[in-house]
């Protein structure tokens, strides 16, 4: 009988629920046998396809793509197991499940079933359809879950590798190690070499790591907790890796360990950009030298290290001579180029012996992690702190000698002229020392104290160096405190304005005032004298003045109608302004507020300024004065014949008055020379057509020499001190003599 070969196909593809039929390719030569085994299967839901002979059913294979096979293992040639051969060789083919058909009892076609490749096999009989077909469902699950376990194991080193995430497991009994293929690429195996040795993996540890490793290891063992650290890979190829590490160990239910499993990942790339990060916050980019934060950092270290061996330090602070005007007037080129040289000349003339803040002495873990940058980190023991500043850190001392050689090589080597951008530049610097133990046992205030003794070093001239001294510090202390109290003083309202009068010798009217400043600190008044440079260097000058100008018009304002009621004009009072204001903020937008806000004519406010500042920045004191000119605002040369000015200056420069030098009236009775140059100074003056002002008149004979030589307007106290807005105004009803005219009218 010969039964037509077909696909027996129940009443649609699919099956009840609505999924797809799974299909059965079914081998069988017996068209009996088939038809039934067919017939069966189909009813239990299967879609059969049927095959007469191995030829057809490769055939077949290759078109439908069954999920399973069931063989008949008796055939003409080629038989099932030849079959079953060619079908693993066929796409799709290699882990299809194929169920052979054995007789009953037929133990030697059983074994040549699995050696030919079959999953499984079946004991051929007629009454089992149901058995037979459940088979092959069990079949299909087995084969399903295989390929999710392969996909998933699949995707598990897809991931693995592209997070260069290894895993690997060494089991203590058996003494092996099983690595998975990212474990063998991450520590430098081929994927060729066979599984690695306890051994070989160990070795893959960098040789200097390895101490460290095993000593985490045993204690990790005794903690039974999991590690995490890093380390060194030497790979094979000769290269340097660095690889994070996490482990845990596995115990028996007795508490042995048995093993110890997990997983490596190389962090190399990310270890370099983290050193590139620190590299750009711990270095200079103009000089490569270490930054302050890195100066901090490495000196910490160093200190601490000190302190354990108790072993001396030195920290200079270096400081370039005049380096601002180098930047200004040779431009910022040339400024870099000395910047660059001076570090190149620190780092070079130090030697190697004299510091220790280096990176290499920071352990294992960090030389390796070096060996893997990109550049080799500069020399950290000079350090630039910023602008012209520069630090050295000097360590291994025996005796006070070795600083002063070190001082005199770096003075030496800083002095050779600098050649750039056509220029011969002349450099020299300022340097302070701090020492460890004696000025210091941290890094603030030992930077704070080289830093000072610096200072004294620029005080004298520069070009030198100082060791500190506790002197200084006392100094520094007794300032800090000024300008804190300073602070306070503006806060809580100490500070007060006195006003000294101006007379008219020839008719002794008060024709105008100063205005002179006053701290009101415990009941006592401090004098200008004593606080204006603290202010000035922590720039509470500016509020300062503000104030001091806002006061003075707001009195001008509560005077005024005190002189309309004794008929008198308006008082003229002059202001006195610290020479750092001329460089900094709006000077001119300050004096119109406080003008404007308490309505006084802009003639009567005065402004002082020393002629020694003006002397200082002719070009920017011009600029200045024409605001001013221009603003209506007189203005007034304080402590004149201090400053050296020359008569061609003065011509060129918008002033109104010039204040004779107190030092000059004082020594104008006594000293020849004082007397020539009072009298030339008036004459000057009066050539010049400048209202005159002599300070500091304490003697008839001064007044009356003045008078004779031609300056009509005297301050001093042989009329009156600098007085409180109250006392002012009783003296000048006092006196009686005050008189309505301004003193330049
Ligand atoms: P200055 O502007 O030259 O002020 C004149 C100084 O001479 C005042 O000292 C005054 O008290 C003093 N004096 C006046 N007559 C005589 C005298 O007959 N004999 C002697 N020996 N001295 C006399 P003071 O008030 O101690 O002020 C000192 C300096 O402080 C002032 O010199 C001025 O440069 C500065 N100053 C005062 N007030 C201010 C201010 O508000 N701002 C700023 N920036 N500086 C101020
Ligand atoms: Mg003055
Ligand atoms: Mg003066």
């Amino acid at each position: 009988m010969n039964l037509p070969l077909r696909a027996v196909e129940a009443p649609a593809e699919r099956d009840g629920a609505g999924g797809v039929r799974d299909a059965v390719l079914l081998v069988d030569d017996d068209p009996v046998m088939r038809m039934l085994t067919s017939a069966a299967l189909a009813e239990r839901g299967w879609r059969v396809v049927e095959a007469d002979g191995g030829a057809v059913a490769l055939e077949r294979f290759a078109a439908e793509c069954p999920q399973v096979v069931v063989l008949d293992a008796l055939m003409p040639p080629p038989d099932g197991f030849a079959t079953c051969e060619r079908i693993r060789r066929l796409p799709g083919g290699q882990h299809v499940p194929i169920l052979m058909l054995t007789g009953l009892d037929d133990e030697q076609s059983v074994a040549r079933a699995y050696e030919a490749g079959a999953t499984d096999f079946f004991v051929k009989s007629s009454g089992q359809w149901m058995l037979l077909s459940e088979r092959l469902r069990y079949l299909l699950r087995a084969a399903h879950t295989r390929e999710e376990l392969l996909a998933s194991q699949e995707k598990l080193s897809k991931a693995q590798r592209i997070a260069r995430l290894g895993s690997w497991e060494w089991d203590f009994r058996q003494r092996s190690i099983r690595v998975s293929d990212e474990f063998r690429a991450v520590a430098g195996f081929g994927s060729q070499d066979r599984a690695p040795s306890i051994w070989g993996a160990w070795s893959r540890i960098a040789p200097e790591d390895r101490g460290r490793v095993a000593s985490l290891l045993r204690d990790g063992l005794r903690r039974g907790t999991p590690m995490t650290f890093e380390c060194g890979l030497a790979c094979a190829d000769g290269g340097g890796k660095i690889a994070r590490v996490e482990a845990e160990f596995e115990y028996d239910a007795a508490g042995r360990a048995t093993g110890l499993h997990g997983v490596i990942q190389d962090v190399t790339e990310r270890r370099q950009a983290e050193d590139q990060i620190r590299r750009l916050a711990n270095y200079d980019s103009l000089t490569g030298l270490p930054n302050r934060r890195f100066l901090v950092e490495e000196f910490g270290a160093t200190l601490a290290r000190a302190k354990v061996e108790e072993a001396p330090l030195a920290l200079l602070f270096l400081d370039v001579d005049r380096f601002k005007q180098i930047n200004d007037t040779l431009g910022h080129d040339v400024g870099d180029q000395v910047l660059r040289e001076v570090a190149w000349r620190l780092h070079s003339t130090i030697r190697e012996t004299d510091t220790v803040a280096r990176v290499a002495s920071r352990g294992a873990r960090r030389a390796r992690s070096d060996s893997v940058r990109p550049e080799a980190p500069p020399d950290s023991r000079v350090a630039r702190l910023g602008g012209d500043e520069f630090t050295v850190l000097l360590t291994n001392l025996f005796c006070a000698d070795d600083i002063d050689r070190v001082m005199r090589r770096l003075i030496d080597a800083i002095r050779v002229p600098i050649d750039c951008f056509g220029h011969t530049v002349h450099v020299t610097t300022s340097i302070g020392i701090a020492m460890f133990p004696r000025d210091g046992d941290d890094v603030d205030s030992l930077l704070r104290k080289a830093d000072m003794a610096m200072y004294e070093v620029k005080k004298r001239g520069g070009g030198s160096w100082q060791a500190f001294e506790e002197s200084m510090n006392t100094a520094v202390k007794t300032r800090w405190s000024l300008e804190a109290g300073l602070r306070r003083a503006l806060e809580r309202d100490e500070l007060v304005l006195h006003y000294q009068p101006k007379i008219e010798v020839a008719t002794g009217a008060v024709v105008g005032a100063e205005a002179l400043l006053r701290w009101r600190r415990d009941g006592e008044l401090v004098a200008p004298a004593e606080f204006i440079r603290a202010a000035e260097d922590c720039n509470l000058i500016v509020p300062i003045t503000e104030w001091a100008l806002a006061e003075t018009c707001r009195q001008m304002r509560m005077w005024a109608p005190e002189w309309d009621r004794r008929h008198m004009g308006a008082m003229p009072v002059a202001v006195n302004i610290s020479p750092i204001l001329l460089q900094r903020g709006n000077l001119v937008g300050l004096v119109r507020a406080a003008l404007e806000h308490n309505g006084v004519a802009r003639s009567q406010l005065e402004i002082e300024i020393t002629e020694t500042v003006l002397m200082r920045d002719l070009k920017v004191a011009k600029d200045l004065l024409h605001e001013f000119r221009e603003l209506g605002v007189p203005i007034a040369i304080d402590d004149f014949g201090t400053g050296y000015s020359s008569l061609a200056y003065l011509r060129r420069l918008p002033i109104d008055t010039i204040k004779i030098d107190r030092s000059f009236v004082a020594e104008l009775e006594s000293d020849d020379d004082a007397a020539a140059i009072v009298a030339a100074i008036i004459a000057m003056a009066q050539a010049l057509k400048l209202q005159l002002v002599a300070e500091g008149v304490e003697t008839e004979g001064q007044r009356d020499m003045l008078a004779q030589q031609g300056c009509r307007i005297v301050q001093g106290f042989l009329y009156a001190p600098p007085l409180s807005a109250d006392r002012f105004l009783q003296w000048v009803d006092g006196t009686g003599t005050a008189r309505a005219s301004a003193p330049r009218s």
